[in-house]
């Protein structure tokens, strides 16, 4: 569904993505773990267009969209929960859920389904349909992001960092979440860096050091290398 080739992105003289290439087939997961500042946002940003490539290819669908402004990207059906969720605060949760689908031109009803399967997915959100967004908690204003993205129905998601700052048995309903998302279709990139259940849930995994992929693999296999093991599951 989405091929990166050699995607290299630069702010300035400092380049933070050096010749990135990777593969998210159609229904699978596919996780990017790295430390802090390795460059897995400014990945995610180039592929919804929010950084401009600086040399490579983004091809999603077949199709190459490496200069496709942001706002056609969404339509094509590509979208992001951003790092920190990035709800609107001053909003309700269901008006956050409507400017989801900004680039949908829906009917009424079909915008009223589509809130609707929001509020199936994620029931919490139901119960706080009318409150304003930053008084939700973390894990419901994280709950609030994914909704939101998939309010303009893509086929790719991309998800920063779902889990930061959340609390332990929260992080295992997010998961879980990423869980039923691929029963239902869903293609799914996850950049994390809980590396341990990131790998769990992943068909394939990448990791990635200052710009560039060091290791790659099934989740499984990730998760039993001991380079991987040592640098980021802590375990000796
Ligand atoms: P984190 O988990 O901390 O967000 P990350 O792996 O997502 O880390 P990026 O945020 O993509 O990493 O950052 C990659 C590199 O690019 C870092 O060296 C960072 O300082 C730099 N960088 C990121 N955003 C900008 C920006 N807007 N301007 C200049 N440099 C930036």
């Amino acid at each position: 569904m989405l091929k990166l080739d050699s995607v290299k992105v630069s702010y300035g003289a400092i380049e933070a993505i050096r010749g990135v290439s990777l593969e998210v087939p159609n229904g699978e997961v596919v996780a990017i773990i790295g430390a802090n500042g390795a460059g897995k946002s400014t990945l995610l940003k180039s592929i919804v267009g929010l950084e401009p490539v600086g040399a490579g290819r983004v091809v999603f669908e077949g199709k190459d969209i490496t200069s496709v402004p942001s706002y056609k990207r969404t339509p094509l059906g590509v979208a992001l929960s951003p790092e920190g969720r990035g709800v609107f605060s001053d909003q309700s949760v269901q008006d956050n859920l409507l400017l989801g689908a900004y680039a949908k031109k829906d009917s009424p009803e079909s915008l009223k389904a589509k809130i609707e399967r929001s509020y199936v997915l994620f029931p919490r959100l139901r119960e706080r349909q009318e409150q304003m967004a930053g008084t939700l908690s973390g894990g419901e204003q994280q709950m609030l992001a994914i909704a939101r993205a998939l309010m303009s129905e893509p086929k790719l998601l991309l998800l920063d960092e779902p889990s930061l700052g959340l609390a332990p048995l929260i992080i295992q309903d997010i998961f879980k979440t990423i869980r039923s998302l691929r029963e239902m279709g869903l293609t799914i990139l996850l950049v994390e860096q809980m590396a341990n259940q990131a790998l769990a849930v992943a068909d394939r995994a990448y990791v990635l050091e200052t710009g560039q992929v060091t290791h790659q693999g099934k989740g499984s296999e990730l998760l039993n290398d001991p380079r991987v093991r040592a640098a980021y599951l802590g375990v000796h």
